[in-house]
């Protein structure tokens, strides 16, 4: 805004005249208290920037008296080299063309400190329409600018830190509302960042993941209790071209006024897990290898003292067929010939339980197992297997399953072998489906696989019996031992034909805090 005055009674028109005057003296609208106001910068310049008035502020602010200054031009003491030319400038476009402009620049002191002052600066035009003087008012800011560049500079640096961070940083609201994304959380998420900008989180996790994420949020929300918060979670993540990868996921809340944000960082632990698994994988073989090993030793050695009670019966059974021949039965011999038959028959039924326990698992070396997650990682182990047969597998697993307390390793070679018979169980099935589920009743995890195979081709008990196999290659140990280990763990293993075609294996575990 241009302000235009009467030239008369305008006090100031000489340079040298002035010290403390009040340049519109005679202006009763306009006075030298006004200009004089604590706090606030005032100079006045004449058209070709020379100081006319330099109030008392300008003064104790910078250590020149009004007397120093008035008839200089303002760039040539208080003026910094640098700023010289901008400052010239727009006091220039102010004489130019009338108006008013806001700009900041640098104050150095007679003492050679800096200040920084913000400057609103109006052109004053005489009657006759031309520039009469440019008054500057300003606000020392330093401080506020000193402060300005001290956050500047440490979210700079936390700008360089989440730029170059090699974990995944993704910034949420409350409804789940991606904010903002670094770097690495594009690459690991194969989205650009302004895709993943205003996506919902839960698209970047897979099912069950996904449901679960969003309930955390509302749940943290509506009852402050932090399931997820500064936790550190192994979750799935989803990514744009469909891969499904184990990420471990740490949210932290940050409270701004009005608004509460939530930071996740994601780290990719695929390569940790590939290197767990195959461990995993190694030891299972091993032991499996092992078992089987000592299977072959023990078979030869049971077929060696098998031979003896089964040859005593077979003599005694003999001896009682030509005792039986006799006119005159000799009833003592006889009586005495079949308890020998029955004892023998026992002592074999004592060696074939020798091997029953065997087989059975020794001690268990049990830990916290989320059911869950170890159902991921079978399935993670066998998708060889699930792609190369186009298995179609669903899951349906409850939310917050509680743990069970048992031995990792075994558990999963019950799954394992589980999921691997239902699969062969479908080779030549025309439906591949396989549904995984667990549920949880009365503190005892179930987990039901259920194929569309062929299946079973015999009453179910006969299943668990060791040996039992219908596969050309099969050793009919697999069921015998997953039962054995579901048994030393407290629980039950069953399965049943399905209604409508193939096989339904079910376990039970007892919840983890159940166990004494
Ligand atoms: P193996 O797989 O070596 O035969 P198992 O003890 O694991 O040993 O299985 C025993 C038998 O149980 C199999 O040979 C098969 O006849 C039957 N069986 C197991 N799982 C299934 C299934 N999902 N569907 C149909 N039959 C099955």
């Amino acid at each position: 805004m241009t302000q235009r005055i009467s030239d008369q009674g305008v006090g100031i028109t000489s340079p040298n005249k002035v010290q403390h005057t009040d340049p519109f003296a005679d202006d009763p609208k306009v006075s030298a208290s006004v200009l004089d106001v604590a706090g606030v910068f005032v100079v006045v310049l004449d058209p070709t920037g020379r100081i006319t008035y330099f109030n008392v502020t300008c003064e104790h602010a910078t250590g020149y008296t009004a007397k120093e200054m008035v008839g200089t031009y303002v760039w040539d003491k208080l003026i910094v080299p640098e700023q010289r030319q901008a400052v010239e400038n727009v006091f220039h476009d102010l004489v130019r063309q009338p108006g008013v402009q806001e700009h900041e620049n640098y104050w150095l002191t007679n003492s050679g400190k800096l200040i920084c002052i913000h400057w609103s600066n109006t052109s004053i035009l005489g009657t006759g329409g031309e520039v009469r003087w440019v008054i500057g008012t300003g606000l020392d800011i330093t401080e506020k600018k000193r402060v300005q560049n001290q956050l500047e500079e440490q979210a700079a640096k936390l700008r360089a830190v989440v730029e170059t961070a090699v974990d995944g940083i993704i910034t949420i609201d409350e409804r789940g509302i991606i904010e903002s994304v670094n770097p690495a959380a594009e690459r690991l998420f194969a989205y650009p960042a302004d895709e993943l900008i205003g996506m919902n989180i839960s698209t970047l996790m897979p099912a069950p993941y996904r449901e679960e994420h969003d309930r955390y949020i509302s749940d943290y929300l509506d009852s402050g209790d932090a399931k997820i918060i500064g936790i550190g979670r192994e979750v799935r993540g989803l990514s744009r071209d469909g891969r499904i990868f184990p990420i471990n996921l740490v949210v932290s809340e940050v409270s701004l006024p009005g608004k509460r944000l939530f930071t996740g960082i994601v780290r990719d632990i695929s390569d940790r897990q590939l290197i767990e698994k195959r461990e995993r994988q190694r030891l299972a073989e091993h032991a499996h290898a092992a078992r089987l090993a000592a299977l072959g030793e023990m078979a030869s050695g049971i077929a060696h003292e098998l031979n003896q009670p089964l040859a005593a019966i077979v003599s005694f059974a003999d001896a009682c067929r030509n005792l039986i021949d006799k006119e005159e039965i000799p009833r003592d011999i006889m009586r005495d010939a079949l308890a020998q038959i029955s004892e023998q028959g026992v002592r074999a039924g004592d060696i074939i339980r020798r091997l029953r326990q065997f087989v059975r698992t020794g001690t268990l070396d049990r830990e916290v197992v989320n059911l869950n997650a170890l159902i991921n990682d079978v399935l993670a182990m066998v998708a060889h297997e699930i792609h190369l047969n186009e298995v179609d597998v669903k899951l349906r697993l409850k939310e917050y399953l509680s743990s069970v307390w048992a031995d990792k390793l075994q558990i999963e070679q019950v799954l394992l072998n589980l999921v691997r018979n239902a699969i062969e169980a479908m080779e030549d099935s025309p439906k591949h489906g396989l549904l995984i589920e667990s549920t949880e009743d009365d503190n005892q995890m179930l987990v039901r696989i259920q194929d569309s195979g062929c299946g079973l081709e015999t009453a179910p008990e006969n299943l668990f019996k060791a040996f039992y196999t219908t596969k050309e290659k099969g050793t009919g140990l697999g069921l015998s031992i997953s039962y054995s280990i579901i048994e030393a763990h407290g629980g039950t293993l069953s399965a049943n034909s399905n209604d409508d075609g193939g096989a339904t294996f079910w376990f039970s575990l007892p919840a983890a805090d159940d166990i004494e």
